[in-house]
């Protein structure tokens, strides 16, 4: 099926032929603060099936597991787009805010909820993980 999607102006645009590998809710307080709100939804996608068009901006901060954490932006309009998380150099996570069609997002698990807001209401039926989730 793939995912497309870009930033608010048009300048970035980037097109994934892959199938998505996870949704989820990351509700750290770095996505809070990239995202500009409760939680960031995430899409991981693999890294090499996904074409990025236009000049990108990244933010790089420290994530929990003390490699950096690379944030997209587009520089023109400051929309958040995508990021590559420290901890699997092969993947790459699409906000779905910037999808062009965000309605596919189904979001499997909230990750992070140790920070999560008490004015974020939580969808009770999904598996809630404080941290990052277990691997495997
Ligand atoms: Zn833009
Ligand atoms: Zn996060």
């Amino acid at each position: 099926m793939g995912v497309q999607g870009g930033c608010m102006c048009g300048l970035v645009r980037y097109e994934c032929t892959a199938d998505p590998i996870f949704m989820g809710n990351c509700h750290c307080r770095d996505c809070q603060r990239a995202a500009g709100a409760a939680y960031a939804p995430a899409i991981g996608v693999p890294r090499n099936a996904v074409k990025i068009t236009g000049e990108v901006k990244y933010y790089e901060s420290k994530a929990d597991s003390g490699n950096m954490a690379r944030r997209a932006f587009c520089p023109n309009c400051g929309s958040r787009l995508f990021s590559f998380p420290p901890f699997a150099p092969d993947l790459m996570v699409i906000l779905a805010t910037s999808l062009d069609d965000p309605s596919i997002f189904k979001p499997a698990m909230d990750i992070y909820t140790s920070s999560a807001q008490p004015w974020d209401h939580m969808n009770p039926a999904l598996p809630k993980f404080p941290k990052m989730p277990p691997p495997g």
